[in-house]
């Protein structure tokens, strides 16, 4: 009988100091005082100081401390990682990187890796584990899984993984496996945005040229601290050259700071856009020659918009009449080279889609379509320029989807899903009951609301197989967990961004008994007979199959970092050819006309807090990546804890003053929480960064750390776009 260890005798610290790694330890430096490690460029002078390194070297290849993937050089001295700085030919970070990416190497050598495959010895979430080899862990999983499949067919089985390079894979094997129930974070993040602009352009997502542009309004997009590298320096210069910036955010973000702040109600940002409309409509500022050519519906919004006065918006969204006016038409005069942003997790009420379909619209209106300035076609060199591997075709999904796409939700693109409701489904167990659940790189746990549901699927599971590289929250209640190398030990797939090709590439050697996600998918496939599916020996034979149309070697890739894809023409002629019903923009949507809801962009009412109630809002630090950051002890050396902020006028209500501990409750949730007293935040809101509270003993340095929004967020859903409508939670708050 394998010996049965709880996750502090797995992984205790002192063991780890002494042990095995004790060499990277030392690389990483000495303690301090508070137990924390000293940052990283402390280290390298200290160390450069004592020993010159005889075999220093410089690596190229790819964060993943957040998903906007930036290039890295890592200096490594003596097989230890000892500096990452930014890799000036890539376009995601133009030589910089965050403070999240800069302390990449604390979480690589911090003592909470999973340094080997781990079973389940004791009840689900009781924290006790007993190690296992790789061949033992896999053929577990295999086996669990070829049992579902075979008692209640593949559906029963979930797959979950949020966006990463190597996800590509993890979707051959999950339609291999023959489930159509895949689950990814985008519902609780960016539905509406992409729906609305999928909706009126054809495209989910396009480009905004931030050098050109002379006027540019952002919606809860804060770009300061919701950091987007390049995106976030082109925002910087344009603050630096003296452009209009206007920010609508009911919190004087970081972002807000340097604009001309718009402290809107919560869920009305697009009354104010629709006004905004009205007003170009009705004086005729709009691109008249650019509607008639490129838009369909012009005269349905005429009609729509006509009672949308500033007068009416003010009402709504608590922004004065003339204010719209004068960025309406202030907006109109900087056109083309003016832009509404896109924006991104827009999803927080289930007017959201509205709100996206309004801005959409905006940008057409003043013809700044592919002009400097404006926005523009995603010239992106797509994944499917890359090699393609070639496998059997896969076998059809049986099944209807357990998130409701699109039974429920016809209008959600099957890529994005609604994580949401497949939870929700698994607790109610309709339309059918689910059984397993193999989740990688994806922490339900703490991103979905109401976290004690989520916790509860979990234990209703026959099965929870879960890849990662340390016990997030959701590991912690898992059977198996799989542990992946950390992105400076491991390849994934290749990434081509605009018209270079980047590698993630090991800097060292694997530290401990991790694979990548790939072999790890690889040798699942192998176990579970569907090998064909992901038809690679190892991680450099994928890579080189994936480089295989282009005059390059695998190993000219891996010592520059990037290739250059030569006479990659730019095809300016398609630029106006939008892939929509009609091939125009759609003022007037097809498919909401087809669904028989109001096909141009509309108001619907949000719901208000009643009576000492609040909204709840939640958002970004620029120190940490949603809920996965928050065991990083350099990053907490910088921001250690999440706090609620509450208004002055409220907390002097409350007799609350800043760092009191207050009570923030809704209807499926209690937290205490650290108060943050600011004249910076409407007084009908509460606001907290979200991604603390973490409830899994494995990560010691986040456990018990702040509180979490998912303990207080309801479950939401915008029947359009599938997006969670965090910000419909209302909150009363009292002295704790
Ligand atoms: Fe890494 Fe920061 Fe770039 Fe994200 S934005 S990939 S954390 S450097």
């Amino acid at each position: 009988m394998s010996k049965v260890y709880t996750w502090d005798q797995l992984f205790s610290r002192r063991k780890f100091i002494k042990g095995a790694v004790a060499t990277a330890a030392v690389g990483v430096g000495a303690t301090t005082g508070l137990g924390l490690l000293t940052p990283a460029s402390s280290l390298g002078k200290s160390n450069s100081a004592q020993t010159p390194a005889k075999d220093a070297k410089y690596v190229t290849t790819i964060c993943e401390q957040c998903v906007w993937r930036c290039g890295v050089i890592a200096k490594v001295e003596n097989g230890v990682i000892k500096k990452l700085e930014g890799n000036p030919n890539h376009p995601n970070n133009l030589g910089k990187l965050c403070p999240r990416g800069n302390a990449g190497i604390e979480s690589m050598y911090s003592p909470d890796r999973i340094k080997f495959p781990l079973i389940r010895a004791g009840a689900r979430g009781s924290g006790l584990w007993r190690k296992a080899s790789w061949d033992e862990a896999l053929s577990y999983t295999a086996e669990q899984m070829k049992k579902i499949k075979d008692k209640y067919g593949a559906k029963a089985m979930m797959f979950n993984s949020t966006d990463n390079l190597s996800q590509p894979f993890f979707e051959n094997l999950l339609k291999a496996y023959g489930t159509p129930n895949y689950g990814t974070q985008r519902s609780l993040c960016f539905n509406a945005m992409t729906t609305g602009f999928l909706y009126t352009y054809g495209m989910p997502q396009p480009g905004t040229d931030y050098s050109h542009c002379k006027y540019m309004i952002f919606t809860g997009r804060n770009l300061a601290e919701g950091i987007s590298n390049n995106e976030t320096q082109e925002m910087i210069d344009m603050v630096a050259k003296g452009v209009k910036v206007v920010v609508l955010d009911p919190r004087f973000s970081k972002t807000a700071s340097k604009a001309e702040w718009l402290p809107v109600r919560p869920g009305t940002d697009s009354a104010f856009f629709l006004a905004m409309i009205h007003v170009i409509i009705a004086e005729k500022l709009y691109d008249e020659a650019f509607v008639t050519k490129y838009t369909q519906g012009f005269e349905d919004l005429v009609t729509e918009v006509k009672d949308y006065t500033p007068e009416w918006a003010e009402k709504q969204c608590e922004i004065t009449a003339t204010t719209i006016q004068r960025i309406a038409r202030d907006f109109a005069a900087a056109a083309p080279a003016a832009i509404a942003h896109p924006n991104w997790r827009t999803s927080n009420f289930q007017n959201s889609y509205q709100t996206e379909r309004a801005i959409a619209v905006l940008n057409a209106l003043i013809g700044n379509w592919a002009q400097p300035g404006g926005l523009i076609p995603d010239q992106e060199l797509s994944t499917a320029k890359l090699g393609v591997l070639s496998h059997p075709p896969f076998p059809p999904a049986q099944g209807i989807r357990l998130d409701g796409v699109p039974w429920k939700y016809p209008m959600v693109p099957l890529a994005y899903g609604v994580i949401q409701t497949m939870r929700d489904n698994i607790l109610s167990g309709k339309p059918y009951e689910a059984k397993g659940w193999l989740i990688s790189r994806q922490n339900p746990v703490l991103s979905i609301p109401e976290r004690q549901k989520t916790i509860n699927a979990l234990m209703k599971l026959d099965f929870v197989a879960v890849i990662d590289i340390q016990a997030s929250d959701t590991a912690y209640y898992a059977d198996v967990i799989l542990p992946e190398s950390y992105y400076l030990e491991r390849y994934d797939g290749l990434i081509p961004i605009k018209n270079k090709i980047f590698i993630r590439q090991p800097v060292i050697e694997p530290l401990y008994d991790t694979k990548s996600s790939l072999m790890i998918y690889k040798e699942l496939a192998d176990k579970l007979g569907l090998g064909e599916f992901l038809p690679y020996k190892d991680e450099v034979d994928l890579l080189s199959q994936q480089l295989k149309p282009f005059p390059v070697s695998l190993e000219d890739l891996k010592r520059d970092g990037h290739y250059e894809v030569e006479n990659l023409k730019e095809d300016h002629s398609k630029d106006f050819e939008f892939q929509t019903s009609s091939g125009k923009i759609e003022i007037s949507s097809s498919i909401m006309a087809q669904m028989n809801k109001k096909a141009v962009p509309t108001w619907n009412e949000p719901p208000r807090p009643e009576k000492d109630h609040y909204y709840l809002l939640t958002g970004k630090t620029a120190q940490h990546t949603q809920m996965f950051t928050q065991n990083n002890r350099w990053l907490l050396e910088v921001f250690p804890v999440n706090r609620a902020w509450l208004h002055t006028s409220v907390a002097t209500k409350l007799g609350v003053k800043t760092d009191d501990e207050v009570v923030v409750e809704s209807e499926v949730g209690k937290i205490t929480i650290k108060a943050y007293v600011t004249e910076g935040i409407r007084p009908d809101c509460i606001f907290m960064v979200g991604g603390f509270g973490h409830v899994s003993k494995g990560l010691k340095s986040a456990y018990g750390r702040g509180a979490s929004d998912s303990a207080l967020h309801k479950t939401i859903t915008d029947p359009i776009s599938g997006g969670s409508s965090l910000s419909e939670t209302f909150v009363t708050v009292s002295k704790a």
